[in-house]
């Protein structure tokens, strides 16, 4: 089983530690780590990596093409069976070239994994998460996989010092000459909003920009990170990074606090896993009181203050 690993300043990006959970448990596990830091390789060895491929990127270069290319002939002489990526940019880059270099399908968007036999049967969910799918990949080996966030819980195990094989980008001439000229990073407090414990998000009951400094201000109190929904998104009241939902980011907290939400499936399926959900809406027929633990039927604008009151 391989693992395809971003790293992002010397640690393994968390999503590729909760795939190699999951690989674990299928059998023996290689983590192909796009980097080279040593702390990497032995955070990948204590989420159970018996194997780290390590894919020397070139300085500055976008790298998908190299290393789709490099895995390409790896795979080739380590014969895989299975390949599981997770729904990051790069991640998605590198799977669906190495899926046009290999001829293999890549199915994605996957909540689940397992083997019937020699078959790779991936799970997943449609239609807001209200219908599940699976697929028998019929295709020769490896098969390749691209998971959704947060389907499998990040848990250190099968403690390995794992094997290290350095790997360089084979020449892909001019697929691989696109090169990075800028990196922004968002500036941000808090916690980030998919890593979490607590998420505070608000919807369109909001209903103005500047109400959203409800959500800021619950937030801290609370330490937590600050959501939305697509309709507060689409109106400009806050970037798009905070979009939770369908085409959005998928969280899991312990707590989500759902403030002015309707309860929309394409919202649903990115917050539905959350450990409590607390839902304050003025609808008692709002459907996010459905999936709700906890539900306070209200004006936000009233029970916000006094929430905030009582939190001190
Ligand atoms: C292809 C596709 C992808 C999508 N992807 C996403 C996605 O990733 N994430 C996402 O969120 N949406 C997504 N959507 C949009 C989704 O369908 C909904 O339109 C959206 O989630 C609604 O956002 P909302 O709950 O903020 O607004 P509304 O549905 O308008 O709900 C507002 C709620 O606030 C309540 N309310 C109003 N005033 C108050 C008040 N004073 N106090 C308390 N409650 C109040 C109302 O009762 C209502 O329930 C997608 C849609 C499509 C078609």
């Amino acid at each position: 089983m391989w693992v395809f690993v971003e790293e992002t300043n010397g640690a393994p990006a968390p999503a590729g530690l909760e795939l190699l959970t999951k690989a674990r448990d299928l059998g023996d596990t290689a983590a192909v780590l796009l980097g080279q830091d040593q702390a990497a390789v032995a955070d990948l060895g204590r989420y159970g990596a018996g194997t780290v491929f390590t894919l020397a990127a070139g300085d500055g270069t976008l790298p998908a093409a190299g290393a789709a290319a490099a895995m390409a002939e790896l795979a080739a002489a380590e014969a895989p069976d299975l390949i599981m990526f997770a729904l990051s940019y790069t991640d998605r880059d590198v799977a669906g070239r190495l899926s046009a270099r290999l001829g293999r399908p890549v199915v994605s968007n996957a909540t689940d994994v397992r083997f019937e036999g020699d078959t790779v049967v991936v799970v997943n969910e449609i239609f807001g998460g209200t219908k599940v799918v699976e697929t028998a990949i019929r295709a020769d080996p490896p098969a390749l996989v691209i998971a959704r966030p947060k389907s499998f819980t990040a848990e250190p195990g099968g403690e390995h010092s794992p094997t290290v094989t350095e790997v360089p980008f084979p020449d892909t001439g001019h697929a691989g000459s696109a090169v990075i000229t800028a990196v922004h990073v968002e500036e941000a407090t808090g916690p980030k909003l998919e890593e979490a414990d607590i998420v505070v998000s608000g919807g369109r009951g909001l209903g103005a920009a500047e109400k959203f400094e409800l959500m800021d201000q619950l937030a801290d109190k609370l330490g937590a990170a600050t959501g939305a929904t697509r309709a507060v998104v689409d109106a400009g009241w806050v970037p798009y990074a905070k979009q939770v939902g369908q085409t959005g980011k998928t969280v899991k907290p312990n707590l989500y606090i759902a403030c002015g939400i309707s309860g929309a499936m394409q919202h649903l399926v990115g917050m539905k896993d959350s450990g409590t959900i607390i839902a304050i809406n003025k609808d008692p027929d709002a459907p996010i009181f459905d999936i709700a633990d906890l539900g306070i039927v209200g004006d936000l604008h009233q029970v916000i203050p006094k929430l905030l009151d009582a939190l001190g």
